[in-house]
């Protein structure tokens, strides 16, 4: 944790803030003990409804630094949504919302992730049962606000983050066509890891003047991540990719590359060298990119073969070592790429591969990160041969399997389904009336309610499942005897 903080601080822990128990719980569940620095700046403020512009280096924990004080001040009766999260990438909707849900677990926050590739149908369907925080990517959101799926009458907070990003991509009109749409009263907060000109001058609320938080975290970028320069022709590239993953033998590894042609490629030679690599590029099918990000964050495959799709925001525990296989063309994507590796306070290595004809792209990722990346020789092939067999061992021997944050918070989490729904007049309050008066349970124990048409989704916490099943099965809820079996999937 040290190296995410400034050395002269006073550490801080989140009992300081004024938080409700539920919060609290999660935050200590997700082995939250100590807020960064960005944190801590920006909760209180938040709190106190600020509009905020944070600028801050990716990996300073920013997404917690809005989703805490959010969960904490949603009013979990009120069924529309009431803050709206725009992040650039899909990945990272997705990403943001699963977040969410773990801070807000045991007030059960309900979130929606929204973004273009998905379902509209089902988002729509999503949208219209309790909904508190809707996350999405500007362009599908814009389509929600056109097509009236996504009311704004409640929205009392719009978070943009990764605003330089948004600038990249050419979102930022209809970022700025989304907050024109709503409620003038509402809070905004902003994140970005750089602050160009267009960005400072978004006008995001005229009737308000927002604090401008500046997170300079001294030397971040060396503090934790060993960065190591490579010069190669393109033609040895590959062999010096399996020197260094023989050299370095990681637990958890990334190469990107700058298409995704490159990336088919690289995949296919280190699966036929049965390395097991996963890959990411953005034109695969959403439904395989969620599932290769979700298999590479569990640790069932050690190298991820990835273009920039997977460089902002994605974050993957304790990832040791980034390869950059091809220079990125701009320095910003160096940053945002070697940022995968180094986060809470964890060591990362970060290595650039680049041909001699490349020197110009070298100097400006220097100029832009303010030091020399060190250059390294090409290993000698005797002391690879000689590191080989270990490398062969870990390789063939199954990977360990990292349990991940949601899947603690997931469990003794047991979902029920009734047969009963809104059609019934069945309202979420009905529920938890009924379930948390039941011998042995209180609010506490029960989790995030979906009332359908005709069946509600209850789900149960702290292993009490089996136990609420048997008493539900002869107690009745508004009047009425419902049906209670285990729902089959878990979300
Ligand atoms: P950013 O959005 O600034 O790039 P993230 O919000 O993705 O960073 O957080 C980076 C990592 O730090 C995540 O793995 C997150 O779970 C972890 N993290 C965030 N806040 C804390 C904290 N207070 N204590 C420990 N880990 C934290
Ligand atoms: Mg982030």
């Amino acid at each position: 944790m040290n190296g995410m903080r400034g050395t002269n601080m006073i550490y801080k822990k989140f009992d300081s803030f004024s938080l409700s128990d539920e919060i609290k719980k999660a935050l200590h569940v997700l082995d939250y003990e100590i807020p960064t620095e960005v944190q801590e700046r920006v909760i209180p403020l938040a709190l106190e409804k600020k509009d905020l512009i944070v600028k801050a280096k990716t990996g300073s924990g920013k997404t917690a630094a809005y989703a805490i004080p959010i969960c904490e001040t949603v009013n979990w009766l009120e069924n529309k949504p009431q803050a709206l999260v725009l992040t650039p990438t899909r990945e990272l909707a997705i990403q943001v919302k699963e977040d969410f849900t773990n801070i807000g677990r045991f007030k059960r926050i309900k979130a929606a992730a929204i973004y273009g590739g998905h379902p509209f149908s089902i988002e729509k369907t999503e949208l219209k049962q309790k909904t508190h925080v809707a996350v999405g990517t500007p362009g599908r959101v814009m389509d929600h606000i056109r097509k009236g799926t996504l009311p704004l009458s409640m929205i009392s907070c719009l978070v943009i983050d990764e605003a330089d990003r948004m600038l990249d991509m050419g979102f930022i009109d209809q970022v700025e066509e989304i907050i024109k749409e709503l409620p003038d009263d509402r809070v905004t907060l902003l994140f970005s890891a750089t602050m160009p000109q267009e960005i400072k001058d978004l006008s995001l609320n005229e009737h308000r003047i927002p604090t401008q938080i500046d997170i300079h975290e001294e030397g971040s970028l060396t503090a934790d991540i060993e960065h190591s320069l490579f010069i190669t022709s393109e033609e040895d590239k590959f062999d010096l990719l399996t020197d260094i993953t023989i050299m370095e033998n990681p637990d958890s590894c990334i190469i990107f590359c700058s298409t995704k042609d490159r990336v088919d490629l690289v995949w296919e030679q280190l699966k036929k060298m049965n390395y097991r690599p996963e890959k990411l590029h953005g034109g695969m099918e959403q439904t395989d990119r969620n599932s290769a990000i979700r298999r590479f964050k569990r640790g069932q495959y050690r190298y991820l073969v990835a273009t920039d799709v997977a460089a902002r925001g994605i974050d993957v525990d304790h990832i040791s070592l980034v390869i950059n296989y091809d220079i990125p063309m701009e320095a910003e994507t160096y940053v945002h790429r070697t940022g995968r590796t180094g986060r809470a306070g964890h060591k990362g290595k970060a290595f650039l591969l680049a041909t001699p004809s490349q020197d110009r792209f070298i100097r400006q990722i220097e100029a832009f990160i303010g030091f020399q990346i060190k250059e390294r020789a090409v290993y000698e092939k005797t002391e690879v041969s000689k590191a080989r067999l270990i490398f062969d061992k870990k390789i063939k021997a199954a990977p360990e399997i990292k349990q991940l944050k949601s899947d603690q918070l997931n469990k003794g989490i047991m979902k029920l389904r009734f047969n009963g729904g809104k059609k019934k007049k069945l309202r979420a309050t009905n529920f938890v009336g009924v379930l948390s008066n039941l011998e042995g349970m209180s609010a506490e124990d029960i989790g995030i309610i979906t009332i359908q048409d005709t069946l509600t989704y209850v789900e149960i916490l702290n292993g009490k499942g089996p136990m609420v099943m048997e008493a539900m099965s002869h107690t009745t809820i508004n009047g009425k005897q419902l049906k209670v079996t285990k729902a089959l999937d878990k979300y």
